[in-house]
């Protein structure tokens, strides 16, 4: 694509990176098929190839309008069209550069921004959300069926985190909301490495990774989010540590997608680039981990086998995992693996809607979107259905009556409940 960039983008750093991009599409349009609002609207400009032209058009000095904003929002930056593209265009890049170009120029309304601003306030903060979900849960049976199906009636029980007794140590990420809603999940992880000869910790001055500020276009917010969270794992980390660690585990794939991107996100940051590559190559998904240690963890479900039932699940693959991290067929076969029958999910590709803060930021489109996945998933009667997420997780959860879990939840219980 031929681009002539505007001057007041042409010579920072982020205008040559979306330069170099609009350069690598070729309008082929395969990208078409796979993005779930142009099945859903049936419009061009909420297309990938659309938005790209909007994003070629603003970055060429058009002054963006409120439509513009309007299909830029309305993507799930789900990065299903990066997958499916044969020329490399990173988009969600792009999406993430153009964003900021826009909010300089279309001033939102102001019900719109106390929502974003709120967002911002509640979700990163675990003390801040944890108060307004019991609050929720408290109030859930007067609140509006919408609202209501967003906030669990109870959060889980998180059971034992076993005491670190190995050599072998990995960090893990807890995040802001997954400890509120399902502590379960890293307890779980915590107890499954345990078992392999692995001893999970956390550090008390973490935070959210980032990625809901940034996505929210508060990109310098979220880069602190960053910044404070090498300091907090800095001193498990540097190379010249003794008691250093072997990985930074993640097991929320929004949050993993993030972390092993610090490296870009600071790359022009004079006192944290450095780290901010360390911890990036630190940084795996839980199911990454599991697959290295295959070794140690496929004997411990030869044991179990032979006295448990198999049950059946459907696993939905979040997007963040599947196209952010580009890791399919690792979770199916550990699961498969350790005794599971996996029922087959068509259109697997497509978003679930949850997409950070779009079910709250565009509910009408993340509905269908829910909707559409849950009648899929459950089409062939599973047993369970389980995810790597916790953002798709709460958001499946709203719309179903099965209990959704994450798949460490269910290879957790396989393994200590027998
Ligand atoms: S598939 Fe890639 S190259 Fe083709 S139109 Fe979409 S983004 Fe452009
Ligand atoms: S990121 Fe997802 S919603 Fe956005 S254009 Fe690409 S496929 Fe469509």
């Amino acid at each position: 694509m031929q681009t002539n960039l505007a001057d007041l983008v042409k010579d920072t750093r982020e205008g040559k990176e979306a330069d170099a991009i609009l350069r690598t599409c070729v309008h082929c349009g395969f990208c078409l098929a796979t993005c779930p609002t142009y099945q859903l609207l049936d419009d061009e400009l909420d297309s990938p190839r659309g938005r790209i032209y909007l994003m070629k058009e603003v970055l060429e000095g058009r002054v963006a309008t409120q439509r513009t904003q309007l299909h830029l929002d309305r993507c799930l930056t789900c990065r299903a069209c990066e997958t499916a593209c044969p020329s490399g265009v990173r988009y969600g890049k792009l999406i993430d550069i153009c964003r900021n170009v826009v909010e300089k120029q279309v001033e939102r309304s102001v019900k719109t921004k106390i929502v974003r601003y709120t967002l911002r306030q509640i979700l990163p903060n675990l003390n801040v959300f944890m108060v307004f979900l019991r609050i929720g849960q408290a109030v859930r049976s007067l609140l509006p069926k919408e609202i209501r199906g967003l906030i669990p009636s109870k959060s889980r029980n998180a059971g034992i985190w076993p005491p670190a007794r190995h050599k072998r140590k990995m960090l893990v990420l807890d995040g802001c909301v997954q400890p509120s809603i399902a502590p379960n999940i890293n307890t779980a992880t915590a107890r499954i490495l345990d078992k392999i000869g692995i001893s999970l910790i956390k550090v008390e001055k973490e935070n959210c990774c980032g990625a809901i500020s940034y996505h929210l276009n508060a990109q310098q917010e979220g880069l602190d989010y960053m910044r404070h969270n090498i300091d907090a794992w800095w001193p498990y980390c540097d190379n010249n540590v003794a008691h250093g660690v072997e990985a930074i585990v993640m097991t929320a794939s929004g949050c993993g997608v993030t972390v092993k991107e610090y490296g870009n996100y600071l790359i022009n940051d004079p006192i944290y680039s450095e780290k901010a590559v360390r911890i990036s190559e630190l940084t795996k998904d839980i199911s990454e981990i599991l697959e290295d240690e295959a070794e140690q963890l496929i004997p411990l479900f030869s044991n179990v086998e032979s006295c448990t039932k198999r049950s059946k699940l459907a696993f939905h693959s979040p997007c963040t995992l599947q196209h952010g991290l580009q890791i399919n067929g690792v979770v199916e076969n550990i699961l498969t693996t350790a005794g599971f029958d996996l029922i087959f999910v068509r259109d697997s590709h497509i978003c679930c809607g949850s997409a950070g803060t779009y079910s709250i930021l565009q509910p009408k489109l993340s509905k269908q979107l829910l909707r559409n996945k849950i009648k899929i998933l459950e089409s062939d009667k599973p047993d369970q259905i389980v995810t790597a997420n916790i953002g798709c997780l709460a958001h499946l959860q709203s719309g179903t009556s099965l209990i959704i879990k994450h798949w460490i939840e269910v290879l957790d219980e396989k393994l200590h409940n027998h």
